[in-house]
């Protein structure tokens, strides 16, 4: 294991162990819940947004560390940004979490620099059944948001 990988796994350990913004909303808000069955990972999201903002947001979920680290490291970015920036964000995950090691055009100078502690999940990539659990809380936000277009 190189000094990367022992740096992203304990940032990923972190998040696991001591998760963001666990719990629901109970203003107004929608919701989405998304699972991966391959894995026994499950996701449960609540979203507040105003005006364009999403203003606050809530999660709740139970399965592996890298799914639960991933969905608190969402809940760390996404709030108090706007709709698009967060849909941007999702794609600069995506993005990140598709393409191979060592090629990320997400930032060329400083490779995953605007997606902060998420840079962590790159280390995922390489093992392919794992990228579906990093990518469940964003596939459950997406749904949320787009409840929001409405
Ligand atoms: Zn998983």
């Amino acid at each position: 294991m190189t000094g990367l990988d022992e740096l992203y796994r304990e940032v990923i350990l972190d998040h696991y162990r001591n998760p963001r913004k666990q719990g629901t909303l109970s203003g107004e808000h929608v919701h989405a819940e998304g699972s991966n069955p391959s894995c026994g990972d499950e996701f449960f999201l609540d979203v507040a947004v105003t005006d364009g903002v999403v203003t606050d947001a809530a999660m709740r979920g139970q399965g592996c560390s890298i799914s639960q680290a991933s969905g608190s490291m969402m809940m760390d970015i996404i709030v108090g940004r706007t709709v698009e920036d967060v849909r941007d964000l999702t794609h600069k995950f995506k993005l990140m979490m598709s393409i191979e090691e060592g090629d990320n055009p997400v930032d060329p100078e400083r490779p995953g620099s605007v997606l902060g502690d998420l840079e962590a999940l790159q280390g995922v990539r390489k093992f392919p059944v794992r990228i579906k659990c990093a990518d469940l809380p964003w596939a459950t936000l997406t749904d949320a948001l787009d409840q929001t277009t409405a």
